[in-house]
Order: structure tokens, then C-alpha cells, then sequence
């Protein structure tokens, strides 16, 4: 069994990385400083690899730890966490792929089964949520530092426990933090309600740019270089933009494009039967049937026509 394996493997391994998906959410973050803490608690020598992350999560513990390079070794074991396939590694798949044993935990629905040992359950709603059942089989205690950074992972990938794919293990995982002294209301107010003003500044303008298309039914808005830069805004703070459209009444699908170097990141969110994940397949993104993603390497105008006129061929 994939559990027993993962077991195993890092009860083998002395030095250990653990790396994530770019663009890293609150999902990705604490699940990994979960990982990190809990391979400390068994005595392991762990390096958490993460280049650049949202100053929203310097809160969590050991956040001062994560490092933005990995050692110049090849490591008995690399464990990607809340990451669908190695192209999301950060460009740094290097100490991924040169590591002697490759170990992937995630929530993807479009999980590409990339490593070794693969444990992946798409219907868990956080790959924090999974890591509950992993970290209590290698027989680490869940103390408040490592399930702070759970309960981050769990709040900001349910949208505050409110998507569909909340459970009732999610509830009592709360639950029984609550009952070891976890302030589950002040993390909360931290990780998903206290907005950065330059969320704010970004908030005004993609509202103001927001267009519909095929009887509101799809929502359209973007981001650009320009406007990151004129609204100093840092990792992690177009969070949420995308999530205006998807709760307007009548859309299906919300679409936001940011201009990145690489072209245009696609989010997208759909609300009742769009596979957004499959939408996003084309252009070798994926994600979530819900939430999905992919980068679109045009100009604006061709990018926007390129996702609407595949978001159109999924609606009713
Ligand atoms: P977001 O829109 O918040 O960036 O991403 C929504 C979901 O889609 C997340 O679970 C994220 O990991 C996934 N996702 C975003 N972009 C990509 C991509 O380019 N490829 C894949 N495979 N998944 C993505
Ligand atoms: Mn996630």
C-alpha cells in the first residue's frame, strides 16, 4: 500500500527535499511546513525549497525556515506536496527529479501519477486535509505548530470551509485543534480575511475591466505587468481576484488573466458543471474541477479570444 511505502522510504532516507507548486497558495505553503516540521519531529535532515511565497504566510511556524535553494546533492528522498505535475515545480524540478526516491501526496484531480510512490485523492479538498492521514501513519504527533499549518492549508482551499469538498474529517480535524488550543479564528482572520492593500488596488481595477460574454455566462477580466507593478504588488496578492466573477449572479465561468513573463496565467472557477480543469487540459494546464489553471503564451487580445472561445464549447 502507497501509505506503507511512503512509510518506509522516509524511515530509509536521511536527507529529505520538499518542494511544491509555483505561485505557491496557502494550501501549498502549509502543507509543506507541515511535512517540514513533522520530518523534524522524526529526526530527519529536511530542506523545504521554496523560492518565493506569500508574506501572508510568514505567520506560520517555521516559516522562517523555508529556503529558496535547494544543497547541491542528489537527496535520498524528494516528496512534492499539493503539486499536479513537475512542470509546477518551481523550475526547480532538478533536486526532484536527481533524488534517489521521488514520493507525491496531492488533491489534483489531473495528477499526473509522476513519482515513485503517488498519493493522491482528488476528493479530498486540500492536500493539507490528506497530509492529516499521512503524517498520523508515520507516526507523528500533530501538535498545535504542525496543525496551524494544516488548519492554513485546509481554510484557504475550502474558501473558509464553504466549497463542496468539505468533510466531515474536515470538521473534526478543526475540531480536535480547537481542543489543543489552536486559535482557528485568529489563523482564519490571517490567511483568508485581512486583504493587502495592493489586493485592494488590483480588486478596483479588475472589477472595472470585468466584461461578460454569452448572456453572462462567462466573466472576463486581467491583470498586467504594468498593474503589479503600479500597485507594488508581491506574491500571492492577486489571491482571490478571480473569485469576484465566479460569484456573480448568472456566471458560470470566471476567468482571470495575469501577465506573467512567461505570457498569460489563466485562473479560472466555474460554479455548477464546467470542468475547469478540463478546460485548462488544452493548454497543458489543470488543476481542480472547480478551480483550474494554465499559462497562455500570447498577447492579450489572442489569449482572451483563446480561453473564452474554449470556455464557450463547455457551457449549455
Ligand atoms: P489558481 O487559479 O488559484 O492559480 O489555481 C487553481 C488551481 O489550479 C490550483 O489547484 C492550481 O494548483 C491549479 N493550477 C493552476 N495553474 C495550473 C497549471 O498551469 N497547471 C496545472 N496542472 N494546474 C494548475
Ligand atoms: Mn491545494
Amino acid at each position: 500500500m502507497t501509505l506503507d511505502n511512503i512509510k518506509e522510504e522516509i524511515e530509509k532516507a536521511k536527507n529529505i527535499v520538499i518542494l511544491t507548486h509555483e505561485s505557491p497558495d496557502g494550501d501549498a505553503v502549509g502543507s509543506s511546513l507541515a511535512m517540514y516540521q513533522a520530518l523534524k519531529q522524526l529526526g530527519k535532515d529536511v530542506d523545504l525549497v521554496i523560492p518565493e511565497h506569500p508574506k501572508t504566510f510568514d505567520i506560520l511556524p517555521c516559516a522562517d525556515e523555508i529556503k529558496k535553494t535547494g544543497r547541491d546533492i542528489n537527496y535520498d528522498l524528494a516528496i512534492a506536496l499539493d503539486c499536479a505535475d513537475t512542470k509546477r515545480l518551481d523550475g526547480f524540478e532538478n533536486w526532484y527529479h536527481e533524488s534517489k526516491v521521488k514520493i507525491s501526496i496531492d488533491h489534483h484531480g489531473s495528477n499526473t501519477m509522476f513519482a515513485d510512490y503517488n498519493y493522491v485523492d482528488p476528493a479530498a479538498p486540500a492536500c493539507s486535509q490528506i497530509l492529516i492521514i499521512v503524517l498520523t501513519s508515520m507516526g507523528v504527533e500533530i501538535n498545535k505548530n504542525i496543525g496551524e499549518c494544516l488548519l492554513a492549508g485546509i481554510i484557504t482551499d475550502t474558501g473558509g470551509f464553504k466549497y463542496e469538498g468539505v468533510t466531515t474529517e474536515t470538521f473534526e480535524f478543526v475540531a480536535s485543534l480547537l481542543r489543543i488550543g489552536v486559535n482557528v479564528s485568529e489563523i482564519y482572520k490571517k490567511v483568508l480575511q485581512v486583504k493587502t492593500r495592493a489586493n485592494f488596488e488590483l480588486t478596483k481595477i479588475v472589477m472595472d475591466r470585468m466584461e461578460f460574454f454569452q448572456d453572462g455566462k462567462i466573466s472576463f477580466t486581467y491583470i498586467t505587468l504594468k498593474d503589479i507593478q503600479e500597485t507594488n504588488a508581491e506574491a500571492g496578492d492577486h489571491e482571490g481576484l478571480v473569485e469576484i466573477g465566479r460569484d456573480l449572479e448568472g456566471v458560470e465561468v470566471s476567468i482571470l488573466l495575469r501577465e506573467t513573463e512567461k505570457g498569460y496565467k489563466a485562473s479560472l472557477r466555474s460554479n455548477e458543471y464546467v470542468n475547469a480543469s478540463e478546460v485548462c487540459s488544452i493548454f497543458s494546464g489543470g488543476g481542480h474541477i472547480r478551480a483550474a489553471g494554465c499559462t497562455i503564451p500570447y498577447p492579450l487580445e489572442q489569449a482572451k479570444e483563446k480561453i473564452i472561445d474554449r470556455v464557450k464549447t463547455f457551457l449549455k
